[in-house]
């Protein structure tokens, strides 16, 4: 890299365990893990069931609704390639169906994010991936 060259966000690698994830990704779907032995729904990727231990695990598309859990805002420089950003939130958004993803809110100003905000998931695309992201109702 040149110092004329901007460093760039990491962005994620699918794998064979996520795939499903990533294909529901390129439709705009939220697409996650669901138990087939109870009603659990599973987040992050998991290779058994957190809540009775089945392995017996599908996809499934979830409604992409959810509310602020919790948040910070960065004000230091965590990554290079989010030197624009600073200060970005980190939003821990509760869905509707139960997990709690660890996500970016955008189309709010910082100091209008708050506990208990309804928001609904995004997309944007980076590189050959689109990236989840969440913004309010
Ligand atoms: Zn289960």
């Amino acid at each position: 890299m040149t110092t004329h060259e901007k460093p760039t966000k990491p962005v994620p690698t699918p794998d064979e365990m996520s795939q499903p994830f990533f294909e529901g990704a390129a439709d705009n779907k939220l697409v996650i893990q669901k138990c087939n032995s109870c009603p659990a729904f599973l987040w992050p990727l998991k290779e058994l069931c957190t809540e009775c231990l089945s392995e017996d695990l599908k996809w499934e598309a979830v409604s992409g609704s959810g509310t602020v859990h919790s948040f910070v805002i960065m004000h230091r420089l965590f990554h290079p390639g989010f030197q624009d950003d600073v200060p970005y939130n980190l939003t821990v958004v509760e869905l509707d169906e139960g997990p709690r993803v660890t996500t970016i809110l955008r189309n709010i100003e910082n100091e209008d994010i708050h506990v208990g905000l309804k928001v609904q998931a995004g997309w944007e695309i980076a590189g050959e991936t689109s990236l989840l992201h969440f913004k309010p109702e």
